[in-house]
């Protein structure tokens, strides 16, 4: 079976407050990279014209343009941060910057993210391909991968339709909170 592999570069800031590690409390930066692993729905041999399972360009683009230009630069923090206050207060402007996760913002927990966010992108674009595996480098040395559900592997039942489940270019649902929806 075929496998289309896309990797992309970008940069972030985050900080775990969850205790395990006080290093890991102040705010800090990494340059991560994440490849994913893209399978066809239904397989079926190459067709003698064109044999490609989809043209790449057609098969990246959206999910690039999310990386490019809403993952890119962002900052991730835990839904219990109190940052989250401080920037509703103060600059809330810059919320959508702000890349939500339930719990500590990980590498798990983004992996599981990004990889449902993908899926939801794929399906709104057919649902011909699907996310088989994810993988984030968070340093040269560091690296989390996940293939499988990424829905069975989040930590908590959303309340609602969660930004990593919208095929839509959303990091958090703080603007969904605001509108009372
Ligand atoms: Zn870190």
């Amino acid at each position: 079976m075929f496998s289309l592999v896309f990797s992309r570069r970008y940069a972030m800031a985050h900080r775990l407050i969850a205790g395990l590690s006080e290093k890991c409390a102040i705010p800090h930066g990494h340059n991560e990279t994440v490849t994913v692993t893209l399978r066809a729905r239904a397989p079926a041999p190459l067709d003698g014209g064109a044999n490609m399972v989809e043209p790449f360009e057609r098969a990246k683009s959206t999910w690039h343009r999310w990386i490019d230009g809403h993952v890119d630069h962002s900052l991730h923090l835990s839904a219990d941060d109190p940052l989250l206050d401080w920037f509703a207060a103060r600059e809330p402007h810059r919320l959508p910057r702000i890349l939500v996760t339930p719990g500590d913002p990980t590498t798990e927990i983004l992996a599981l993210c990004m990889m449902a966010k993908l899926n939801a992108l794929l399906a709104a674009e057919g649902g011909r391909l699907t996310c088989a595996a994810i993988r984030i480098e968070e340093t040269p040395t560091n690296t989390v991968r996940f293939e499988g559900d990424p829905l069975a592997f989040l930590p908590r039942p959303a309340p609602r339709r969660p930004w990593w489940q919208r095929a839509d270019m959303s990091i958090n649902d703080l603007a969904l909170a605001e509108a009372g929806r």
